[in-house]
C-alpha cells in the first residue's frame, strides 16, 4: 500500500467485467476521482492484478463467462494478500433477491445495480477510497514509528558499548594511581616532609578509589542493559537472606518478616537489587541512629512485592522518583558516601525482570522501598 519510500499512492480501484463497453462506461464515471482505475476483462485476470498490488475497492460484475463474480469473489477472500479488499458487485437489476444475498455471503461489502447510476457509484468508491487512504496514512505512520524505535535501539546499543569500554579503559590509569599513592604512603611516608603532605596523598588515593567504585558500578549499569537474562522461579527467601549477611557487620537490626514466595526473576539480579536496597537502608540514618530494617512481603493476586523499609532519614516525595536515575544523589558525598548509581541499578534490574519498584517516603518518617515481581507457579 505505501512504496520504499513511505510516500502514499494513489488508490487504485479494479473495475472487472467481460464487456469492454462495459468497462469503459464505470472507467468514464470514475474518471473525475483522483484515483487510478484498472480494468479487468476476467475473473482470472483480476485475480492475477490483485496478487501483484494492493486495491482500494473493486467493482465486480456477477455474470461473466467461465470464472464468474461469484467464484472470482471466494478466490479473492481464499487469498491473505486480498482477504480484506472490498468488494462491490455490479448486477443487473432484475437479478433475482438470491443473488444478491449470495453476493453478500460470499463477502461484497455492496453492491450496485445496473444500468449504474453514476452518482451513487461515485459516492460508494468514494468511501472505500477514503478508508484505504486513512488506513494507508496509518501503516505510514506505524512504520515510521518502527524505524525511529529501531534506529534508538540501535543508537543506545551504540552508546553503551561506548561507554562500557570506555569506562573500561579509565581504570587502568586509575589502578596506577591508587597503585603508587599506596606504595608512596607506605614505604616512603618518611620522606614525606610533613603530615600535610601525606593527608594530600591519601585524599588523592581516596579519590582515585572512589572513582574507580563509580566506574565500577557504571560498568555493572551498562552491562545490565546488554546482557541476556533468563527469568525462572527464584527463592526470594534465600536471596534475602544472601543480601543480609552481605551487610558484613554493619551495626544494624534487621527483621525479616516471612514468609516469602517464590518470584519469577533472576537470581543474580534480583541479589544486587536486595542489597542495594539494603546498604542504603542501613547508610541513610540520622548520626548515632542505629538503623533498623524490617523486610516484608505482600501478594498482590499474581504479583509478589517486597518491602525494605527503614527508620532513616527519608526522602521529600518530589525527589522520589529522580533517585532512581543515574547520578541522582540528594545528599553530599561527604555525609553518605556513594556514586548515586545504586537505585538506577534497582530500577534497570526490575525492569529486566518484568517487574517495578518504588518508594513510599517522608522527610524524617523512614524510607519504604519495594519492588514488585510476577508470583511463580507451584
Ligand atoms: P547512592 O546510595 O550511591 O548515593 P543510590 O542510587 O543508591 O545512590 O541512591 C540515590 C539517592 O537516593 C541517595 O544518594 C539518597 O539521597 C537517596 N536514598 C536512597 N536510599 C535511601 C534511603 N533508604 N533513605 C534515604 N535516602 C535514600
Amino acid at each position: 500500500m505505501i512504496d520504499e519510500t513511505d510516500k502514499p499512492v494513489k488508490a487504485r480501484v479494479l473495475i472487472v467485467d467481460d464487456q469492454p463497453e462495459n468497462l469503459i462506461a464505470l472507467e468514464t464515471i470514475l474518471d473525475d476521482l483522483d484515483l487510478t482505475v484498472v480494468r479487468a476483462s476476467s475473473g482470472e485476470e483480476a485475480l492475477r492484478l490483485l496478487f501483484a498490488e494492493d486495491y482500494a475497492v473493486v467493482l465486480l460484475d456477477v455474470r461473466m463467462p467461465g470464472m464468474d463474480g461469484f467464484e472470482t469473489a471466494s478466490f479473492i477472500r481464499a487469498r491473505p494478500r486480498s482477504r480484506h479488499i472490498p468488494i462491490i458487485f455490479v448486477t443487473a437489476f432484475d437479478d433475482p433477491l438470491e443473488r444478491v444475498t449470495r453476493g453478500y455471503t460470499i463477502g461484497a461489502v455492496d453492491y450496485i445495480l445496473k444500468p449504474i447510476n453514476a452518482d451513487i457509484l461515485r459516492s460508494k468508491v468514494k468511501v472505500f477510497v477514503e478508508l484505504f487512504l486513512k488506513s494507508q496514512s496509518l501503516e505510514i505512520e506505524v512504520a515510521r514509528r518502527r524505524r525511529v524505535e529501531e534506529e534508538l535501539r540501535a543508537s543506545n546499543r551504540e552508546l553503551e558499548a561506548f561507554s562500557y569500554s570506555v569506562s573500561h579503559d579509565l581504570r587502568g590509569p586509575l589502578r596506577a594511581i591508587t597503585g603508587f599513592s599506596d606504595v608512596l604512603l607506605k614505604d616512603y611516608a618518611d620522606a614525606i616532609a610533613d603530615e600535610e603532605g601525606r593527608d594530600f596523598l591519601r585524599r588523592i588515593a581516596a579519590g582515585a578509589r572512589q572513582m574507580d567504585t563509580l566506574i565500577q558500578d557504571l560498568l555493572s549499569f551498562s552491562r545490565l542493559g546488554r546482557e541476556r537474562i533468563l527469568i525462572s522461579p527464584v527463592d526470594v527467601a534465600l536471596v534475602v537472606n544472601d543480601a543480609v549477611t552481605g551487610l558484613n557487620g554493619t551495626p544494624a537490626q534487621v527483621d525479616r518478616d516471612g514468609p516469602f514466595p517464590s518470584a519469577m526473576g533472576h537470581r543474580t539480579l534480583l541479589g544486587q537489587v536486595f542489597s542495594n536496597l539494603l546498604s542504603n537502608a542501613v547508610k541513610f540514618v540520622a548520626p548515632d541512629t542505629l538503623p533498623k530494617v524490617r523486610i516484608r512481603s505482600e501478594v498482590h493476586g499474581e504479583r509478589v512485592r517486597v518491602w525494605v523499609e527503614d527508620n532513616g532519614i527519608g526522602i521529600a516525595p518530589e525527589f522520589h522518583e529522580r533517585i532512581f536515575r543515574v547520578f541522582e544523589r540528594l545528599h553530599p558525598a561527604g555525609g553518605y558516601p556513594g556514586t548515586g548509581i545504586g537505585l538506577a541499578i534497582v530500577r534497570r534490574a526490575m525492569e529486566r525482570m518484568g517487574g517495578k519498584c518504588g518508594v513510599d517516603s517522608a522527610p524524617g518518617k523512614g524510607s519504604r522501598f519495594w519492588i514488585e515481581l510476577p508470583r511463580a507457579k507451584k
